[in-house]
């Protein structure tokens, strides 16, 4: 199976080098953004003819836009699994999808206990942090997700647990966890699971439901530009009831049925969530990227970057004091975290952009308690590094993440490179 080069924006670009040559350039940094398909990229030109504010304008224009905007919940619902008893929300990005999220379970369940655990983005912590008292689930020595101190945590809160917020795989070791098995867990011990999907959703065909449906996932949330879409759109889907109870985070125009004076109705979901005017674009080209995915089918996708994972993690053993912070390439999305002993990840990261062409990104990708694990940090090597205040000698790792477009000839060039940097500078 080839890759799938040709759909994908941007691939082929030349880019400077610090000698002034020119190269062409290597993207092994997807996890933080994907570039965009070909024609998600055509459909937003296209689409650019006919867009117009949604919802309440009668033109001819307002009502093809509104009918892409509302047709997208029901094509997303499709490609995630959901159920009619779902409701999509657009939002900015994951991030915006978390903290709403928050706000809600806080309106429900003021003072419950939430659940996070150890590998989570940023996103995924902060939010609840705030609102809530969390507690966090560990993970194991080599950064898996530990079920029993998951199941020993409910149990110990028997009952106040309202809900855990996990990811379905790590942005740092690519480490898929067994959601639909952890939504089991958490159903039988009352609590909600909320499944940050971000780095799911473009490598692996995902379902909320499930054939058992204790094992159905409540909540999850993604974002496009991960996705091969442009930025600033995403999604939260979930149960319409949980949802729906308390008033709106985000106040203002589209979210109200009346207002007087003294009184507000507010609109039903997913409306109601949706304050201001929507990213009507964004969700077109959301939808593209979606029948792009579609149409080539995430189980080839999965499979073909899982030869690239194989085949990447096969090579780079050989580069001599290269050290990696995740084992096997078994229920891992396509991502390598490591370091090079004796050159720091800033420099690795800049020398393979500067001298080889190569897009990589390292430090701690937002997931600073994981990074931190996974290194052997105490706290006091933490504190050091927070009085430290040269960025760029902070710890961290070197993270590649593959997708679709990505080949095994650009494996072999940052292979090359990295020997190179080990005989140069380690
Ligand atoms: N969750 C995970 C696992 C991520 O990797 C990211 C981004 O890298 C996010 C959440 C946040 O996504 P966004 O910045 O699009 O809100």
């Amino acid at each position: 199976m080839d890759s799938f080069r040709d759909l994908v924006v941007g691939v082929e670009s030349f880019v400077p080098l610090k000698d002034g040559s020119f190269i062409k350039y290597i993207n092994f940094d997807n996890a933080a953004t994907t570039p965009p398909f070909k024609n998600v990229m055509w459909f937003i030109n296209y689409f650019s003819e006919y867009y117009s504010s949604i919802h309440r304008g009668e033109g001819y224009k307002s009502r093809v836009s509104t009918e892409i905007y509302e047709s997208a919940r029901e094509d997303i619902i499709n490609f995630i699994g959901g159920s009619k008893e779902d409701t999509v929300i657009f939002v900015k990005n994951t991030t915006e999808a978390i903290n709403k999220l928050s706000f809600k379970i806080c309106s429900q369940y003021p003072n419950c206990v939430v659940l996070t655990t150890e590998m989570e983005h940023h996103s995924n912590l902060l939010p609840w942090r705030f609102r809530f008292h969390i507690d966090t689930v560990r993970t194991d020595s080599c950064g898996r997700i530990d079920l029993e101190n998951l199941e020993k945590k409910l149990k110990s809160y028997y009952g106040m647990v309202k809900l855990v917020a996990i990811t379905y795989a790590s942005n740092v070791t690519g480490y898929i966890n067994p959601v639909h098995e952890i939504a089991a867990l958490c159903h039988k011990y009352g609590a909600k699971i909320f499944v940050d999907c971000a780095q799911i959703i473009a490598h692996k065909k995902i379902s909320m439901k499930n054939e058992d449906e204790r094992k159905n996932l409540d909540f999850i949330a993604f974002s496009a530009h991960k996705m091969y879409a442009p930025f600033g759109i995403g999604v939260l889907v979930g149960d319409k009831n949980s949802l729906s109870s308390g008033i709106p985070d985000i106040k203002g125009g589209g979210t109200v049925k009346v207002v007087t004076d003294d009184f507000v109705v507010w609109d039903d979901l997913p409306h109601k969530e949706e304050g201001g005017t929507p990213n009507v674009m964004g969700v077109a080209a959301l939808i593209s990227a979606i029948n792009t995915l579609n149409y080539i089918g995430l189980d080839k996708v999965e499979e073909y970057e899982k030869r690239l994972l194989k085949y990447a993690s096969e090579a780079l053993k050989d580069v001599k004091d290269i050290r990696f912070y995740c084992d096997g390439i078994e229920d891992k999305v396509a991502i390598i975290p490591f370091n090079i002993e004796g050159v720091n990840h800033n420099d690795v990261a800049r020398i393979l952009s500067e001298e080889y062409g190569i897009g990589v990104r390292n430090g701690c990708f937002c997931a600073q308690p994981y990074v931190h694990k996974l290194l052997n940090l105490n706290r006091s090597d933490i504190k050091n590094i927070i009085r430290d205040s040269d960025i760029t000698k902070r710890p961290g790792l070197v993270r590649l993440s593959f997708a679709l477009y990505n080949t095994f000839e650009e494996i072999d060039r940052l292979k090359f490179a990295l020997e190179e940097i080990v005989k140069k500078y380690s």
